[in-house]
């Protein structure tokens, strides 16, 4: 059978926000964590144009205006910018949530020149709100859920989950979702991190990701033969030096591969809809 395999490399470039957002923290130690972001960013930039590879980097508003040079330079290089939210946090509210939305829009747009049509929720904490942000303005494609693993689908709104009786399936939207999932995501394996509420070990040996990361690859490519691989690393994380020699040895074995190619997220969600025609309305039956 042909292999038809797409891999998409993506960047969450939380930086500082991740710190002050999702974990709260005030303190130099943190914040100088997510400041590495940048020099982690600078490596895989070369990366990438060494393989001639676009990428997608979801990039938080707070990341454009805290480091303006380093996102101008990527999207300046052919990558995707995709959108994160403001501050890497959990809005209160569906207002709140607008706001923050249309901040980084701006935010990114100012600094890149793009607005973006792909989102990946901050920390993967997607809320029935965000849907509806991203249906009133028009966007392509989500990556914060995890309804499939290598098959692209088309997202539900109205989906209801009663403590009390059976879960209602929703409408299918035309939005796209490429699905994430925490085991194809640096963050957790790499990061250790206290909070009030546990420790994340992290600190994990980079052989025994590879062994995740290789292992689904080749189920993908051995026994499904067609999909999407989608690989989710942070900038501060993947950028340490061991990490960095892991991540190229896995992408020069995946390169070598007959009927593999790496395209960014925005064309893998392109194509989905091109080969799966959308339903036509955001409000139409499933
Ligand atoms: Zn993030």
């Amino acid at each position: 059978m042909k292999k038809n395999i797409t891999v998409c490399l993506s960047f969450d470039f939380d930086a500082i926000s991740v710190w002050v957002g999702t974990f709260h923290a005030r303190s130099p130690s943190a914040i100088s964590r997510g400041e590495f972001g940048r020099v982690g960013s600078e490596r895989l930039l070369k990366m990438l144009n060494e393989w001639g590879v676009k990428a997608t980097w979801f990039v938080p508003g707070h990341t454009a205006d805290a480091f303006p040079e380093t996102v101008a330079k990527i999207a300046a290089e052919g990558h995707e910018i995709g959108h994160h939210g403001y501050f890497h946090d959990r809005p209160k509210t569906p207002a709140d949530e607008a706001r923050d939305f249309d901040r980084a829009t701006a935010a990114l747009q100012r600094v890149t020149g793009q607005i973006p049509v792909g989102y990946r929720s901050p920390a993967a904490g997607l809320m029935p709100s965000t849907l509806e942000c991203l249906r009133a303005r028009g966007f392509l494609y989500d990556s914060s859920m995890m309804g499939d693993d290598f098959t692209p689908y088309y997202c539900r709104m109205g989906d209801q989950a009663p403590a009390d009786g059976p879960f209602v399936w929703g409408r299918a939207t035309p939005l796209v979702e490429l699905p994430f999932t925490w085991g194809l995501d640096d963050f957790p394996a790499f990061e250790h991190v206290w909070t009030r509420n546990g420790v994340n070990p992290g600190l994990a040996a980079p052989s025994r990701i590879y062994e995740i990361w290789w292992g689904d690859f080749e189920y993908l490519y051995e026994r499904l033969g067609a999909g999407v691989y989608i690989l989710t690393m942070h900038p501060q994380s993947i950028g340490r030096g061991h990490r960095l020699l892991m991540f190229e040895r896995l992408v020069e074995r995946m390169r070598v591969r007959a009927g593999v190619r790496f395209t960014t997220m925005r064309a893998a969600a392109e194509d989905f809809r091109r080969n799966n025609p959308p339903p036509t309305t955001w409000g139409s039956s499933a």
